[in-house]
């Protein structure tokens, strides 16, 4: 199913959430992941799941893999996350036709990172690295955005990545501000995008001025669409430190204070990060939305802080889904 339909299909005023894995790198890890995505999508239900992409096509066999549990054998509705810098024409064509052949409905279009970039990188040197091949048809995420469309129609529904605190890679060391990046949003949007995932970010009045300057923007090309911020649970000061450096998303003082104050003790951080992040998400909440509110976890495939936010702040949605706009009679019809 595609992700915009399902966010169409929910009441105006709901509040909806999607997780983020990444595909393990043995066997075992996988069982493990299987277990626990079966145990999270029973108790959590997320709206949909995202499996990352490693840069170059580096997991590509494990993406597709994990894909394939999401969606088959879960029936979770899965968008696989794509790169298409250092990818082979061939590469993104599989790509595609597996997802497809897959029933995956959903594609996040991204460039990737050049191939010195750690984060979607895979840390170790079993398992295919990239191809490495640098291809003059995809330079920016726009051109994968143009090329599925120009593909696949309307088959895929097509979401992008933003910046709420600007973006910075190799060639720009310097972080942009996110208005740099706003014209190359628009023309996401204008090729196609269906909706727009934010990197993940601390600090909310930062998050809530960039989907307040996305909406008032004079193109028009954010009106309507969909805008999911990106929250990631805090599992432990190492890691915190580690992806706030590698994504520029500022630590707000008086998180990190809180933080700070118990960086000895690994619960306690555990237990003020839930605190933190749930606090963030009731935020967001009070702003207003032109569509339902989702939020999007960064999982980095643990279950116990993302399940406490979500339990915390009622994102779980009612078991059997309310329908939209439907009369008395059909519910009368399931009853008897
Ligand atoms: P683009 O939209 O192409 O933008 C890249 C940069 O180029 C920006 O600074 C932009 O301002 C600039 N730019 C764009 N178009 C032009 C143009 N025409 N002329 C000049 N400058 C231009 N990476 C992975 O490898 N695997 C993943 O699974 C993955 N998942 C992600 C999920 C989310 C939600 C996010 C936010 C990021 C993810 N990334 C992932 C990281 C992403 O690949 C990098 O941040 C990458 O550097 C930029 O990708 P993009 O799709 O935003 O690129």
């Amino acid at each position: 199913e595609k992700i915009t339909d399902k966010i169409a299909a929910l009441p105006k005023d709901a509040n909806y959430f999607s997780l983020e894995f990444f595909p393990p790198k043995t066997q075992q890890g996988f069982s493990n992941l299987q277990a626990r995505l079966e145990r999270m999508s029973r108790g959590l239900r997320p709206l949909f799941v995202t499996v990352t992409w490693g840069a170059g096509g580096s997991t590509a066999t494990k993406s597709l893999e994990l894909a394939e549990i999401c969606q088959r054998q879960l029936g979770l509705t899965t968008c696989l996350h794509l790169t298409c810098t250092n990818m082979s024409r061939s590469l993104v064509d599989d790509a595609l036709q597996q997802a497809k052949a897959l029933g995956i409905r959903n594609i996040l279009a991204l460039r990737g990172d050049p191939p010195r970039s750690e984060e979607y990188r895979e840390r170790d040197d079993d398992g295919v690295k990239g191809e490495g091949v640098s291809n003059e048809e995809f330079t920016w995420a726009v051109d994968l955005v143009r090329y599925i469309r120009k593909q696949y129609g309307d088959h895929f529904c097509i979401g992008v990545a933003a910046y709420p605190e600007g973006h910075s890679d190799q060639s720009h060391p310097e972080t942009q501000d996110s208005s740099h990046d706003l014209p190359y949003l628009v023309e996401k949007t204008k090729a196609g995008a269906d909706f727009i995932m934010t990197q993940l970010f601390f600090d909310v009045k930062a998050y809530e001025e960039y989907e307040a300057m996305l909406r008032n923007h004079q193109s028009g090309a954010f009106d309507d669409i969909a805008i999911i911020p990106g929250l990631m649970p805090i599992q432990s000061y190492q890691i915190l430190r580690r992806t706030t450096k590698l994504s520029h998303a500022k630590l707000p003082p008086d998180i990190l204070a809180r933080l700070d104050a118990v960086k000895g003790d690994d619960e306690a951080v555990k237990r003020v990060g839930v605190e933190i992040i749930s606090e963030m998400v009731e935020d967001i909440k009070m702003t207003t939305t032109r569509t339902p509110r989702g939020f999007h976890f960064y999982t980095l495939n643990l279950e116990k802080a993302v399940a406490h936010v979500i339990e915390r702040c009622q994102l779980i949605p009612p078991s059997s889904p309310t329908i939209n706009g439907s009369d008395d009679d059909t519910i009368a019809v399931e009853e008897t």
